[in-house]
């Protein structure tokens, strides 16, 4: 039987030399840490500076910024390498936050903030509307902050908090809400929590952030005027849900990948596991739902660097790409038996950090929410 032969139509010739240097590099500097990674429940803050140093960081965020200027493309590389490699430290976070202050911010914001972040001397996270009960008072030249937040992916390490708060607390529904830069190097009344002890992705952290009586310059608020947080955030929700799904995609491939050469090592009363029917079977459908995954993928990747990608289609990417993950995944699993289960696996640790992705960025309920509201 001939080879499948299939590469995603996105992908230059510029695109796959990105792509060998941005694994060569994860090989090198990143995998080789990951136990103590995991350990100390975050990756080192070097990581960051070391990734920035070859555009690994704003990927498509034009050089006139610092980043690597690129495009989408070449995000969706160093996603699908990360999570090929099993490796999960904050860039995606990283590049979310730069792209929320390309499209909204003033060119003052970008010129001050977007350069170091490409460097990854500054290190981005961001808070969505979860339950907000963070409120900024505005006093003259100021918002004073007072709250708190959970679940920061980068928390640890961030210098800039892109933070989702009440405005105006008395506004009902969306309008009430801003989203404001928060520079939290010495700042006064700022506290980040340890680290959250997870069932897994423990090599990236994950911390609750308090706010009392912060003091912002109002400079500081994304968008010219209050109110526009809710807005903001759904023009970019788009982008972020894509990248989990294609982290997702990466991850299903890479599980049967990893699986396909387990099954033929592995021997059960003299016969290799492969010869079995029943592991056929699993592996062939796997095979052909992770095809199925990443041809609806590539078309979405293809629509948005077209600018073409609607929300709606971002939400199913979301929900189904990280269904199809985690059934595949649990398959794979499944097929490597005990060891499948002892984290020193791949497969193992593969399982545990998938999970997440029908919660984050949207839990999978919302996202099916909204693809409805579109019915
Ligand atoms: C590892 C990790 C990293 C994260 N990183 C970040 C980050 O960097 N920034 C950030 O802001 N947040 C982050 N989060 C938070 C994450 O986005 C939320 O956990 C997620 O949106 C779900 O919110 P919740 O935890 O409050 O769950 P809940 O909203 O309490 O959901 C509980 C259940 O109720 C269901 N549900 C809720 N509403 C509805 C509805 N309308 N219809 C049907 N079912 C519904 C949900 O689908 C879910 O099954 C992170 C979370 C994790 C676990």
């Amino acid at each position: 039987m001939p080879p499948v032969t299939y590469e995603s139509p996105w992908i230059t010739d510029e695109v796959r030399i990105f792509r060998n240097t941005v694994r060569q590099f994860i090989q090198t500097n990143f995998v080789p840490h990951q136990a103590r990674w995991r350990e100390q429940h975050h990756a080192d803050a070097e990581a960051f500076t070391k990734a920035g140093a070859i555009s690994l960081l704003l990927p498509d965020v034009s050089d006139e910024y610092g980043g690597g200027g690129g495009t989408f493309a070449h995000e969706a590389v160093v996603l699908e390498e990360l999570a090929r490699a099993g490796v999960h430290f904050g860039a995606s976070v990283q590049c979310i936050v730069a792209h929320y202050l390309l499209a909204f911010g003033s060119e003052e914001q970008k010129r001050r903030w977007l350069p170091p972040m490409a460097c990854g001397e500054l290190v981005g996270a961001g808070s969505d509307l979860q339950g907000i009960k963070t409120v900024a008072r505005r006093d003259g030249d100021h918002y004073v902050i007072d709250g708190s937040k959970t679940f920061i992916t980068n928390g640890l390490h961030a210098g800039l908090v892109c933070l989702a708060v009440k405005t105006d607390p008395k506004a009902a529904g969306p309008r009430g809400m801003s989203l404001i830069c928060v520079e939290t190097k010495d700042l006064a009344g700022y506290r980040v929590g340890k680290p959250l002890p997870k069932v897994g992705r423990q090599g990236q952290d994950t911390c609750e952030l308090f706010f009392d009586a912060v003091r912002v310059p109002a400079a500081n608020l994304l968008g010219t005027v209050e109110g526009k947080g809710f807005f903001q955030m759904m023009d970019q929700l788009t982008y972020e849900r894509l990248s989990v799904a294609i982290a997702a995609v990466a991850t299903a491939e890479e599980a049967l990948a990893i699986t396909t050469r387990y099954v033929k090592d592995r021997t059960i009363s003299g016969q290799p596991l492969i010869d079995y029917q029943n592991t056929r079977m699993v592996l062939a459908k796997c095979k052909t739902e992770a095809h199925i995954g990443r041809v609806f993928l590539d078309n979405c990747i293809d629509r948005f660097i077209k600018g073409q990608l609607d929300p709606v289609t971002a939400a199913m990417a979301k929900y189904w790409l990280t269904e199809n993950d985690c059934r595949i995944v649990d398959e794979c699993v499944q097929l490597h038996g005990g060891y499948g289960y002892m984290s020193e696996y791949p497969i193992a640790r593969m399982w545990a950090d998938s999970r997440v992705e029908r919660i984050f960025a949207g839990t999978n309920e919302i996202m099916k929410e909204l693809i409805a509201w579109s019915l």
